[in-house]
């Protein structure tokens, strides 16, 4: 996997100056990234043994064979604990000791892979209830120990052409996209990014990343004045939205890091969250 930490570098100037990111939560990030970029080149070193699907069959990954086998992976076990500290000490104030005792211990544990990938906020809400933090605390610390995990699974398992349309949920591992791409002529291809394993795939332009919706009245998209390299689509049907960056016609996409480009652009979810809309 790439390092986000290296790009968060070489933005890092631009990030302050437009005050789009403190110094802190720059900090933290980098520490984040350099969590997940050393996790998942240990788990590729030893990747548990998981069912993978044949083609044509998505997602490709069987979850349910991989929750059987979590609980009791060291290397999980020991990485919610390094995650949990990263973040404690980044966020002075923020106690993990009850998650970390539901995760580690807890038979809730194995639905939580499942829980994330149907989106079913209920489970998740009522887990961080019982671990005493926030539902976004807890998200936040379940996506990003099970991130290095998801990539390292997905660079050994999935080698499908990122130019085949998919649908709008991950190819892989089934999660939903927190980012999009465009390129090429005039707009003319569309790529989602997954949310959890980094996946690329291309899926139709015009259709809402988060329902499917395709009718055109249904869906809308905003752009900042003088700005053109990034649009965010919003979706009447499902009041949900994704914001892409839009590459020019020589940029490559391998070079575009979405991870980063999702950080510089918190203000604008700042901005669609003021108009209604929410965040998948
Ligand atoms: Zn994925
Ligand atoms: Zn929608």
């Amino acid at each position: 996997m790439k390092n986000h930490n290296t790009n968060l570098e070489l933005n890092k100037e631009k990030i302050l100056q437009q005050g789009m990111l403190t110094e802190a939560n720059i900090n933290f990030y980098a520490d984040i990234f350099d969590y997940q970029f050393t996790t998942a080149n240990r788990w590729a070193a030893e990747l548990p043994k998981v069912e993978i699907r044949d083609e044509g069959t998505e997602p490709v990954l069987d979850t349910a064979s991989l929750q059987n086998v979590l609980p009791s992976n060291q290397l999980y076990l020991s990485s919610l604990t390094e995650l949990a500290a990263i973040i404690s000490k980044h966020n002075p104030g923020l106690n993990f000791d009850h998650a970390l005792e539901l995760l580690k211990h807890d038979s809730a544990n194995a639905g939580i892979i499942e829980s994330l990938l149907i989106m079913d906020n209920s489970k998740i809400e009522q887990l961080a209830a019982s671990a005493g933090i926030g539902h976004e605390e807890f998200l936040f610390l379940v996506v990003n120990c099970l991130k290095p995990l998801f990539i390292a699974l997905r660079e050994k398992h999935y080698t499908a052409d990122p130019e085949t349309h998919r649908e709008k949920t991950c190819p892989f591992c089934g999660y939903y996209p927190d980012m999009a791409l465009f390129s090429g002529e005039k707009e003319g291809k569309r790529y989602l990014s997954c949310g959890l394993c980094e996946n690329l795939w291309a899926y139709r332009r015009i259709s809402c990343a988060i329902c499917g919706e395709s009718d055109q009245k249904k869906l809308e998209y905003f752009s900042e004045e003088g700005n053109d390299r990034y649009r965010v689509d919003a979706c009447h049907t499902c009041n949900g939205y994704i914001k892409s960056v839009r590459l020019n016609r020589l940029d490559e996409i391998e070079n575009c890091d979405l991870i980063i480009e999702n950080l510089m652009t918190l203000p604008l979810d700042v901005e669609m969250l003021k108009k209604g809309f929410s965040k998948p």
